[in-house]
């Protein structure tokens, strides 16, 4: 037996080490289980080469818990360390790299940031264990045995003992305040959680499944191993050798309780001038862009990494699912060093402008198949537009405009449509659009009528992106169709014939003025055609679109407090105006043009409480 001090200067660094990583325990699994895996895959290459001309066998990963002995063990048939090499590679070169993580972060406050993601290796078990035992015995012809313990104090002991099977097996007797570690579903979970995809086949005990048994028709219950990753996943391989089932079913391997089917995918495969492999996947996103819990997940040579990519790859670019794997996003670091590293942001780069590609593959190669997808992926797409300017530039050509015949037109294409009849007099395109087709039928319907288009933007979060397209698109405007009188959403240099005096304007205003509520109702005469209605309600652009962009939270909340007002337009043309001038006392007068007004509000669902009693009696008195 041959003891040993690890040579690091802090007399004890384990508590500190304890301290830090407090809320990320549950790593050391992880870690250790990649280094297991490392050794298997070395052995591989030494194979190879010809370096190890022994008997590879199974390179298969064991993970076993052990209540009664209070142990977790995790065993590999990688190469194996010999004594001298455990001092070296552990004893040596772990610990001091553990102590100069110390170093750097034992005066920092702010332990969020440092305890993120990053590995401390090996030195990770002393985060849950109270002992630590290697034995391990080396390809190398001729190896002993060797026994290493430490109790996490920088004493160890190392000794001879034999061994017959190659590989690393290391101990952990779990302290007592983590022994929650001892419990099988724990241990399970961590392992689906990090090792999922690892490449080296990992065993987690036995489970009992039914499996048909040959010659006879029954299936039988019986032991099998319970092997817990996928040591292939779709991801590492060549496009080439997957069919789309391949695509779907490794989509369900990674989202189990998901059962929509992605609407399409994008396969990663970069060697240069970073290394990124990975599949993407577009989900059909619901309109209230929830936020999602089934992220993309990012992994480095298979490793699970993490799926928290907000802030590290670009913000719409969250909306989708899948994985991405690249050995040159460190595993080693805090997530604030991967929001600033030069790889992670050539990796976001390309990752956008892939995405951006696969989109106009699809709307140059099928058309249809586009417009079919268009309206589950337009809330990433325009999201995309308004957030990352590269993505805006590919986008634009591709991004499409509903109208509500359902027809779907890109920019260029609809501005081409609208040409013939929606240039108002100052030269500008006016667009027409609804954000509710049933509320908004007659307005709609009016706007038809005198051959103008209307397009459907039925999304709260559309009100940035029509600010985006009014900045980017020239000489354009989006205006709600029920914004003014279909006379006036345009305004062109037509003049407009009265019937009425404009002192029998002024009296019909007033009458009308005495009706509504003055402060939510702003009452206007105007000449409009003699078939359009009698009363129309108008909100303006501006306010309206100000007012749904502070309640989305735009920053504009002096506009988000303002009472709701409404244009009240009088139709003078219409033949129930000339009535009411001529026709009655002061009373009736006023009754008509209340009937009147309140018919207008009840078509826009304003009508309300004691108003709609009110309405409803004197309708009844009316047809008395
Ligand atoms: P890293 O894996 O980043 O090198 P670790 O602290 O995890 O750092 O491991 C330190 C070293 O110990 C490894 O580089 C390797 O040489 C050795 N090692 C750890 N675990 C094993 C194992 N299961 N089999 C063989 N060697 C191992
Ligand atoms: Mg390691």
């Amino acid at each position: 037996m041959q003891t040993g001090k690890i040579n690091v200067q802090t007399e004890n660094i384990f508590p500190i080490i304890k301290k830090f990583l407090y809320s990320d325990h549950e790593i050391f699994l992880r870690e250790l289980v990649s280094n297991a895996v490392d050794a298997s895959q070395k052995l591989s290459a030494l194979a190879g080469i010809g370096e190890y001309k022994g008997e590879l066998g199974e390179m298969i990963i064991e993970v076993e818990v052990n209540p009664k002995e209070k142990t977790l063990v995790i065993r590999d048939r990688g190469l194996g360390m010999t004594g001298e090499e455990i001092v070296k590679y552990i004893a040596q070169i772990a610990f001091s790299g553990a102590e100069e993580f110390i170093q750097k972060y034992k005066d920092k406050t702010d332990t969020s940031a440092v305890i993120g993601h990053f590995g401390l290796g090996f030195y990770s078990a002393f985060m849950v264990a109270k002992q630590v035992e290697i034995r391990s015995l080396s390809y190398k012809e001729g190896s002993k045995g060797a026994l290493w313990t430490c109790d996490g104090s920088p004493e160890y002991t190392l000794e001879e003992i034999d061994l017959n099977q190659r590989g690393t097996e290391i101990t952990l007797r779990i302290a007592e305040d983590s022994e929650d570690f001892l419990e099988r579903s724990k241990i399970e979970g961590l392992l689906k959680k990090y090792c999922k995809f690892l490449p080296v086949k990992i065993k987690f005990g036995t489970k009992k499944e039914f499996v048909p048994q040959e010659g006879e028709e029954k299936e039988v219950e019986i032991e099998v191993e319970n092997i817990i990753n996928n040591p292939t996943p779709a991801w590492t391989k060549k496009p080439s050798e997957l069919k789309e089932e391949d695509y779907k079913n490794f989509y369900h391997e990674l989202y189990p309780h998901i059962f929509d089917e992605p609407l399409f995918h994008i396969h990663l495969n970069v060697d240069f001038p970073f290394n990124l492999t990975g599949i993407l996947y577009f989900p059909k996103l619901n309109k209230s862009m929830e936020v999602q819990k089934d992220k993309i997940q990012l992994y480095s040579r298979q490793v699970f990494v993490t799926d928290a990519l907000e802030n590290i790859v670009p913000d719409f670019l969250t909306f989708l699912r899948g994985v991405i794997d690249s050995p040159d996003i460190p595993l080693n670091v805090s997530r604030s060093y991967l929001q600033s590293d030069g790889n992670v942001k050539k990796i976001s780069a390309h990752i956008t402008k892939k995405v951006a590609d696969k989109l106009e593959e699809i709307f140059k190669n099928n058309r249809p198949e586009f417009e079919g997808i268009w309206d589950d992926i337009r809330i990433f797409a325009q999201y995309g537009m308004m957030t990352e300017d590269k993505f805006y530039d590919k986008a634009k050509s591709f991004a499409l405009l509903k109208n509500t015949e359902k027809a779907y037109y890109t920019l260029d294409e609809y501005k081409e449509k609208v040409k013939a009849n929606q240039i108002d007099k100052n030269g500008n395109t006016i667009i027409l659009y609804t954000n509710n087709t049933e509320t908004q039928h007659s307005y709609i319907a009016s706007a038809k009528e005198r051959g103008y288009d209307v397009i459907e933007f039925d999304n709260p979060f559309d009100a940035h992106y029509i600010q985006l397209l009014e900045s980017k698109m020239e000489k354009t405007q989006f205006v709600r169709v029920d914004a003014n009188t279909t006379d006036k959403i345009i305004e062109k240099d037509e003049p407009s014939i009265s019937k009425l005096s404009d002192e029998e304007k002024k009296q019909i205003g007033e009458i009308f003025e005495k009706v509504v509520n003055k402060a939510k109702y702003q009452v206007q005469v105007e000449n409009l055609s003699e078939t359009d209605s009698p009363i129309l309600l108008t909100q303006s652009e501006f306010m309206r679109r100000m007012r749904d962009m502070s309640q989305m939270g735009g920053g504009m909340s002096f506009y988000g407090s303002l009472p709701e007002t409404y244009n009240l337009i009088i139709n003078s043309n219409h033949p129930l105006m000339t009535k009411i001038l001529h026709e009655g006392d002061e009373q009736k007068k006023e009754n008509f043009a209340k009937q009147a007004a309140d018919l207008a509000l009840l078509s826009q669902g304003l009508l309300k409480g004691e108003d709609l009693t009110n309405f409803v009696k004197r309708s009844v008195a009316l047809i008395q």
